[in-house]
């Protein structure tokens, strides 16, 4: 027998949370919304907010705090780069703070966030936007449940507050 009621890997988790940085500005909230989604083990949220979340239940409020190497990183740009506007699709929709995939001469494919859209040009930086940020949870635990087969295999949860494909 698997044990449900508490979280660990291979089961999906649905929290509501709100992120303020360390000067309690408000960040991102679930708060008024559906609860965030997550596949527990995979990755989906930032490790030290996974590991935080380890072995609790529904119910569960936790206040976590994570350092910018269990969040998203250390600041390591040396600031945004400009890229024509014309090496991206021309009906893409580009906005600040989407995430983008590059790929390396050798094909690996690797993240950058776009800073800033003009007419002729998109900044491009390497870092997140909240790369070397300390991130300061509020978290309650509202469900827990078994993954699907499926959805261990694709490494994140389907149907609501998951992925639709
Ligand atoms: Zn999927």
């Amino acid at each position: 027998m698997t044990d449900h009621s508490s979280i660990a890997d291979g089961l999906v988790v649905s929290i509501h949370y709100t992120l303020r940085d360390d000067t309690g500005e408000l960040l991102d909230t679930s708060s008024g919304d559906e609860p965030l989604v997550y596949l527990h083990g995979a990755e989906n949220i930032v490790p030290g907010l996974e590991r935080a979340l380890d072995g609790h239940t529904v119910g569960d409020r936790l206040t976590v705090e994570v350092a910018p190497a269990d969040g998203y990183g250390e600041a390591t740009s040396k600031g945004p780069q400009a890229v024509p506007r014309d090496q991206f699709p021309a009906d893409a929709d580009l906005f600040a703070g989407m995430q983008i995939y590059a790929e390396t001469e050798s094909g690996d494919g690797f993240p950058l966030w776009i800073v800033e859209v003009s007419d002729d040009q998109v900044m491009l930086d390497s870092d997140h936007p909240l790369a070397g940020a300390t991130l300061h949870f509020e978290v309650e635990v509202t469900e827990i449940r078994p993954a699907t087969a499926e959805e261990i295999a694709h490494g994140h949860p389907h149907g609501p507050g998951g992925h639709h494909h």
